[in-house]
């Protein structure tokens, strides 16, 4: 793919560029930035929101070792966040990336706070939840339709909520808002989920939990504020409606990947491709974590990418 030319020197060029700048402090990116500022290479991390990305919106994370009790996502954000700083990385919050540009020798990151040059690129940006697409979604979204049962669960403590899907996600998070809730009604589109067997066990055993099977969401109900959700049975094509307070999506992610378009070379989906030391198409630029065309969405996974992905950045920065 060729580099195209940075057009117009852009603002904060004569800054001092970084050895390398990383798209995206989950825990991917941080543990990069944490390899890197070891290998003291100069390392700022932009991330949108707060650090963790979706990690810090997990209530209770089993299966990261080290940690049989479990650890909270918003914990263990903190302290990577925590440890990567204290060997020197920067971690900026920006509202949005725009554009990912080369020239000059270095690469120059454009984002709403500015443009950043690095001489390396680690683009580990994650994904984001998947919408439903279906009426009502957008316009009750905030009042009543979430994607995250950690930021809103408490406000359905005594209510009765829906969660459409049936992976991962959608039955922890379910099992999660069963904390404050009085009915968690499960809505998936097939009769078989997609979840492990252990949340499986534990979501069948909680009496707080319903399963809508075969059910695909036709719309959400209400006037100012969630009063139900409409849903078709596929196998008898009957429509029926739940009362419910509140509805939560989790049906699937999307990678954060939009302002790429044209830059790296992308799977069918939007997600970065790269080859087996995570070198994406383009020179210097480097991809790892869920935004990665990989086979496991999985903290554990993104770590080690991450780390792989800073041994490779820093072997590259060594040939510059
Ligand atoms: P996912 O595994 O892709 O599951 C998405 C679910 O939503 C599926 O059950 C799917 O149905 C359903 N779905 C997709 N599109 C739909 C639509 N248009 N209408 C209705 N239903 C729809 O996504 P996820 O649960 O967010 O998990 C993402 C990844 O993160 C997975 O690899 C998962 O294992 C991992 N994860 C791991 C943990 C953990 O290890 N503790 C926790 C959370 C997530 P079908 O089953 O019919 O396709």
């Amino acid at each position: 793919m060729p580099d195209e030319p940075v057009s117009q020197k852009p603002a904060g060029a004569a800054d001092k560029p970084f050895d390398a700048v990383v798209v995206g402090g989950g825990p991917s990116g941080l543990t990069a930035a944490l390899y890197l500022s070891r290998a003291r290479r100069s390392v700022v991390v932009v991330e949108r929101n707060m650090a963790g990305g979706q990690m810090a919106l997990t209530d209770l994370i089993e299966n990261y070792p080290g940690f049989p009790d479990g650890i909270g996502g918003f914990e263990l954000s903190d302290r990577l966040k925590a440890q990567a700083a204290k060997f020197g990385a920067e971690v900026r919050e920006i509202t949005d990336v725009s554009a990912l540009q080369y020239g000059d020798g270095l690469h120059a990151l454009v984002t709403d706070q500015g443009t950043i040059h690095a001489r390396a690129v680690l683009l580990a940006p994650g994904r984001h939840p998947r919408s439903l697409g279906v009426p009502g979604e957008a316009e009750f979204f905030g009042r009543g339709v979430s994607s995250c049962g950690t930021c809103d669960g408490p406000l359905y403590r005594g209510r009765t909520v829906a969660v459409v899907g049936g992976g991962d996600t959608a039955v922890e998070e379910g099992m999660f808002l069963t904390k404050f809730a009085d009915a968690v009604h499960v809505l998936h589109r097939r009769e078989e989920l997609r979840c492990t067997p252990i949340a499986q066990e534990r979501a069948f055993g909680n009496s707080k939990m319903t399963w809508v099977w075969n059910a695909r969401v036709q719309r959400i109900l209400g006037d100012t504020k969630v009063q139900g959700i409409e849903y078709e049975d596929v196998c008898s094509g009957e429509v029926a409606t739940l009362p419910v307070d509140g509805v939560f999506i989790f049906v699937g992610q999307v990678p954060n990947t939009a302002f790429l378009q044209g830059t790296v070379e992308m799977d069918g989906e939007g997600y970065i491709v790269t080859d087996e030391q995570l070198h994406t198409s383009r020179a210097g630029v480097f991809a790892s974590g869920d935004a990665r065309a990989n086979p496991l969405k999985q903290i554990a996974f993104a770590v080690g990418e991450g780390a792989l992905a800073a041994v490779q950045m820093d072997r590259y920065l060594d040939t510059l």
